[in-house]
């Protein structure tokens, strides 16, 4: 085949010598590689019997929060689907209607929202990019499932529910309580009834 370049180079083969013929020294020196591991630490565990300690920060399944009075916080901006760079999450939204404050926090709120687990690369930035402190990545793994349809969870499965509250104390890390505290960044603070800021309760 004629080359595309002219980098290629012609390679001779060389005749191998007697001893090289013989293997044994290659076989010799394959042998000592082989003992050399069985005095190594050895780098993996016998999963999962064995589980290494998990990051306090540690990004697995998806929460959907509530917020202090049980109100879902998410109110179907979007921007968490626009930062997605696996474009895992669609949402469609609705608005509250009169009654439902206990349920939806904002008058916009979502009345689908869905996160494809296949295509997640659980990278945080729709944690980043939620200004209302809806969205948060936790320490729970994402099941095995059997079809791929069982992956894109929904509400149901992403959102808290009101009997077992899930804890992100782990997540609020020193630098997160600190980043919290500056103004200038008060939408990552909620409302209460009174309409005076506090600090955020989850
Ligand atoms: S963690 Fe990353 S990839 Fe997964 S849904 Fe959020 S933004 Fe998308
Ligand atoms: S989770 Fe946050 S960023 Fe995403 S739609 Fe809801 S409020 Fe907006």
């Amino acid at each position: 085949m004629q080359a595309l370049t002219n980098r290629s180079k012609v390679v001779a083969k060389k005749e191998m010598t007697f001893i090289e013929k013989l293997y044994l020294p290659a076989i010799f020196s394959g042998m000592i590689i082989t003992f050399k591991h069985f005095f190594r630490r050895k780098p993996t565990i016998k999963y999962p019997e064995q589980i290494r300690p998990f990051s306090g920060v540690y990004r697995g399944q998806h929460v959907l929060k509530r917020d202090e009075i049980g109100a879902e916080r998410c109110t179907a901006c979007g921007l968490c689907a626009v930062a997605c760079p696996a474009e895992a999450i669609t949402m469609t939204s609705a608005e509250r209607k009169p009654g439902e404050e206990g349920l939806y926090r904002e008058e916009k709120y979502a009345a689908t929202y869905e996160i494809n687990m296949l295509r997640c690369i659980f990278c945080g930035d729709c944690e980043d990019a939620c200004p209302k402190e809806a969205i948060f990545l936790t320490d729970r793994k994402v099941d095995s499932l059997y079809t791929r349809k069982e992956f894109v969870y929904g509400k149901n499965i992403l959102v808290e529910s009101k009997e077992n509250p899930i804890s992100l104390v782990k997540r609020q890390t020193p630098q997160v309580k600190e980043f919290k505290h500056h103004v200038e960044f008060a939408h990552n603070q909620t409302y209460d009834k009174q309409k005076k800021v506090k600090n955020s309760s989850h």
